[in-house]
């Protein structure tokens, strides 16, 4: 909630002045009852405080309050809440006039009353709220509330501030004490401490501070000397606490060996330096830190909208619970009541009419828990304010330092070696708070995923988070995270010479330390301190994975290059000339073609010039032939032929796999300058983050290539992006984008966008640091920090677990480890469909042709016309239910057995039933025929 309320402090700077209603919201009026001066301390009542410019009145606290949260609320509620503040004349007619005052505040509608703070007031508006049924807010010690219906007292409850003071007792292990208090409210405030006290067996002895005429505390303070007593506890107003202290001084009370604890929560706002180095050993409680990061903010904030001379270190509490009581009961209308339950009713004090929503605000309050400047709002069951935090103080040397921290469930806690560092390590960090600005930029911050509501830095999560927290840890720091909406990390403007961003939040004093993807470079340098960089990188190019051109007509020919397509054609030419010529000279090859006659008038030779080109083409197809070598040299020809075979057909096997299942990208570009040389012709657009390092890395560059993109990116706006997530979604989407990105960047996207990729090398070599403030002197601490980070490898785990494991992280990894192959599409095997399909038409055009020339052929053997031969042999041929051709004779009409057709005939005839053949048939064969 704070860190909105800082985020918008600047503007908020300048809205707040802007009171008029928002016409279409419910206009909830919150009524204060309070005096026309200053806050004034706990423990006082009456008096009022001298005027001070530093301060706030209570009226302006509180109209300062309503404005801030209608500016926070200004968007998402249905109300606008006016502060109305009545100031009863206490002076001539006492609770009366208080009375007057909160009737006249209901009567005009208000829904909740605030104040008054003096003790005899509250009784009776508490009186006439409880009656009325209007919500009623005190900020101030009460011991218990008279009446506790509808009254929510911010202020921390009684019990729980004795038993913080008791603790504190407890620690300097007090064997006795002697109590110093101003008034019976004060007696009445320490009562409880005293029991315990006593209950525990410490010595309490109890002086009251009187105001003795000449001697004013001097008298009191030495009677407690005297009785010997070394350790005080002193209650009183904060108006007179620096002149007991000072009387102390004057009576020789402040050296090493007294001991004091004062229990008023504002003893921070005094002047202590005159006690700094007396070294009495001072403690105090305070239930909000001024260095705290959200008490600074709301400083800032009421410095540049308020009063320009307030100083939040003499804020008093009941000043901060003001605006806190406000913030948190305008949040609970706003988010528990509805329109209609505070729809004004006329309740006034005349009438017996009562307000519906009062007791629902108060029990709705007391049910909340919130954070505002006194930390953590809460309240137990019985609607006191509990689990709240205090800081137990001690005054040193060098001011106030925090020596330990009281919760009302934990107790005390404090640290040994806080105390000493104090002191041996003056540049130490060591209680230090920081404000953290960063922005939700992945994966550095971004908001925790939970189904309760979370608050403060634990709505955080992320590296930057991590590396802040390790660093605290090591140095001891406290730090509160402040979220910088607009993601800017922060460039020079050339005009005004002003730096936006976060770099800008870090010069003006809004952050302390600034950490997200916050490159190092050196116009950033000389505007801030930069720790050493705890990652390093580069810019480099983001963009769609290329596509893969389709697979290639003849990708089965892809195992094979050209050449060797080539060579195997032309061995497969030599092998089957070979086999023709080796054949004829091998006695061997030379058969008998009638086995049965022992002495043939010839013998043939199966390697004829077809056949031996048939035989080598089976033995490459790995088919095999019905022939078979018979000589020696064809075997070992053969043998050859095989082994020629069997390796190039083994190799290309295994070659296809890996080429039909390998992708072709199509790379568009490579790097930064093919990028530039092709950014017209493929149409590609690029962009970087605005004002951000990588655009400003372009600019000013001689480089051609990095002119051209500086001015690319001067005159297309338009592919400029404000985050580097809406850069990926370009990259990702439609179009050519490239989009310049820093190369850690890119591996966090990489690892969860599958289809980008980085292209080309780094452009540069630099690193992320976390900036403050030129000169400060936490720099080198910070620095050697990050460096011991480094070593230990913590630094490395903590990339590993927000690069790759959280948050979707290693998801490409997984897609690109599946082992489950692709099928091929047709695509990459269509080639052999089409060999296929033009072997077989190429076949059945040789045979139309060759039918042709035997027709021919036929027709003048058989002294028939060409096409009386054709329909002869298409007739036969169309004669599906026959596998029978009547032969054509010579000199014959019709078909009947011709010599021409003997070869046809014995073939046709082993095979047919009708024309039964002689066993024992001895063709003729003519030697054309063999040379056929
Ligand atoms: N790391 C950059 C910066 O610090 C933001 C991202 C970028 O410009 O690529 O400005």
């Amino acid at each position: 909630m704070w860190c909105v309320w800082t985020i918008i402090f600047v503007v908020a700077t300048q809205t707040l002045v802007l009171r008029g209603q928002d016409a279409e919201k419910k206009t909830v009026i919150l009524g204060g009852v309070f005096s026309d001066h200053p806050s004034r301390s706990t423990s006082s009542g009456d008096d009022p405080a001298p005027d001070n410019e530093a301060l706030l009145t209570d009226e302006q606290a509180f109209m300062f309050a309503v404005d801030f949260i209608n500016f926070e609320m200004q968007s998402n509620s249905f109300f606008n809440f006016q502060g109305l503040v009545k100031t009863p004349e206490y002076h001539t007619k006492g609770p009366f006039q208080a009375m007057l005052t909160t009737c006249s505040l209901i009567s005009e509608h208000a829904v909740a009353i605030f104040g008054p703070k003096e003790h005899e007031d509250i009784d009776i508006v508490q009186s006439i709220c409880d009656h009325k049924d209007i919500a009623h807010v005190i900020t101030r010690w009460m011991y218990k509330p008279p009446y506790q219906r509808s009254i929510i007292n911010f202020y921390p409850h009684s019990e729980y501030l004795t038993s913080a003071y008791f603790s504190v007792l407890t620690l300097w292990e007090w064997k006795s004490f002697t109590l110093f208090y101003e008034d019976n409210e004060s007696l009445l405030r320490l009562g409880d401490l005293l029991n315990l006290a006593k209950n525990s067996g410490i010595v309490v002895s109890v002086k009251q501070l009187s105001e003795e005429e000449n001697d004013v505390y001097r008298a009191s303070l030495k009677q407690g000397v005297r009785s010997g007593e070394r350790n005080f506890v002193i209650d009183c107003k904060i108006e007179i606490l620096e002149e007991v202290l000072r009387q102390a001084q004057q009576v020789g009370m402040m050296t090493s060996h007294y001991n004091y604890f004062i229990t008023n929560l504002d003893m921070q706002t005094i002047d202590l330096e005159p006690f700094q180095y007396s070294e009495a050993n001072i403690t105090g409680i305070r239930i909000f830190d001024p260095e705290a990061p959200l008490v600074r903010i709301m400083n800032m904030t009421i410095v540049s909208t308020v009063n320009p001379n307030f100083d939040v270190h003499q804020m008093k509490t009941e000043t901060a619970l003001i605006i806190d009581a406000v913030n948190v009961v305008a949040k609970v209308i706003d988010s528990k009541l509805s329109f209609s339950e505070v729809e004004s009713t006329n309740v006034s004090c005349n009438s017996l009419k009562t307000s519906s929503h009062g007791y629902s605000i108060s029990n709705h309050v007391k049910t909340s828990k919130n954070l505002g400047m006194t930390g953590v709002i809460e309240f137990d069951g019985d609607g006191y304010r509990s689990n709240f935090n205090l800081d137990v103080v001690e005054v040193r040397e060098d001011g106030i330092v925090k020596i330990g921290t009281w919760n009302s469930s934990k107790g005390l806690i404090t640290s040994e070696h806080v105390v000493e560092n104090v002191y041996s390590d003056p540049d130490g960090l060591r209680n230090k708070s920081f404000i953290v600005i960063t922005c939700l930029t992945d994966p550095y911050c971004m908001l925790k995923e939970s189904s309760v509501q979370l608050f403060g830095n634990d709505r955080f999560e992320g590296f930057a988070i991590d590396l802040i927290h390790e660093l605290a840890v090591m140095e001891g720091f406290n730090y509160t995270f402040l979220i910088r909406d607009d993601k800017t990390n922060g460039a020079k403007n050339e005009t005004t010479q002003k730096w936006s961003g976060m770099i800008g939040d870090v010069i003006e004093g809004t952050a302390d330390l600034a950490i997200t993807d916050l490159t190092i470079n050196a116009e950033r340098e000389e505007a801030v301190d930069f720790t050493s960089p705890f990652m390093n990188l580069g810019i480099s190019i983001l963009a769609k994975k290329p596509g893969n051109a389709p697979p290639s007509f003849f990708s089965f020919a892809d195992p094979f290059a050209l050449d060797t397509w080539t060579m195997m054609a032309l061995a497969y030419c030599c092998v089957f000339v070979s086999f023709f010529i080796l054949s004829r000279l091998c006695q061997d090859e030379w058969t008998n073609p009638y086995p049965c006659i022992e002495e043939p008038e010839f013998l043939i030779n199966q390697f004829t010039f077809r056949n031996s080109a048939w035989f080598a083409v089976g033995s490459l197809l790995q088919q095999g032939t019905e022939i078979a070598p018979i000589a020696i040299a064809t075997r070992m020809l053969s043998g050859m032929w095989w082994f020629f075979v069997l390796i190039m057909v083994s190799t290309y096997t295994a070659n296809l796999a890996a080429f039909l299942a390998t992708e072709n990208p199509i790379h568009l570009f490579t790097d930064v300058h093919s990028l530039v040389e092709n950014m017209d012709k493929h149409k590609i657009r690029l962009g970087a983050k605005l004002e951000g390092a990588t655009e400003t890395f372009f600019k000013g560059k001689d480089d051609p290539t990095y002119q051209a993109i500086a001015q690319y990116m001067a005159t297309h706006k338009d592919d400029m992006v404000r985050e580097n997530k809406y850069g990926v979604e370009m990259a990702e989407g439609e179009g050519n984008y490239a989009f310049f990105m820093e190369s850690i960047s890119i591996e966090y996207e990489t690892q969860r966008h599958c289809g980008l990729q980085q292209y080309g090398k780094l452009l540069d070599d630099k690193g992320y640091g976390i900036a403050m403030r030129k000169n400060s002197t936490y720099r080198k601490k910070l620095s050697t920090a990050i460096l011991k980070l480094q070593a230990s490898g913590e630094l490395d785990n903590l990339k590993r677990k927000w690069w790759e494991e959280k948050r979707g992280g290693g998801v490409c990894s997984l897609v690109g480890e599946s082992n489950e192959a692709d099928s091929l599409g047709l695509q990459n095997v269509q080639g052999v469909f089409y060999v296929t399909i033009f072997g077989t038409i190429l076949a059945a055009f040789l045979v139309v042709i060759e039918m042709l020339v035997a027709t021919l052929r036929i027709s003048k053997k058989a002294k028939i016309s060409f096409k009386e031969a054709l329909r002869m042999e298409m007739t036969a041929f169309l004669n599906f239910n026959s596998n029978v051709k009547p032969a054509i004779q010579e000199g014959s009409k019709s078909g009947s057995k011709s010599s021409r057709g003997s070869k046809c005939s014995r073939r046709s005839k082993s095979s047919n039933n009708n024309m039964t053949r002689p066993y024992g048939f001895i063709p003729t064969i003519t030697k054309e025929e063999l040379r056929d």
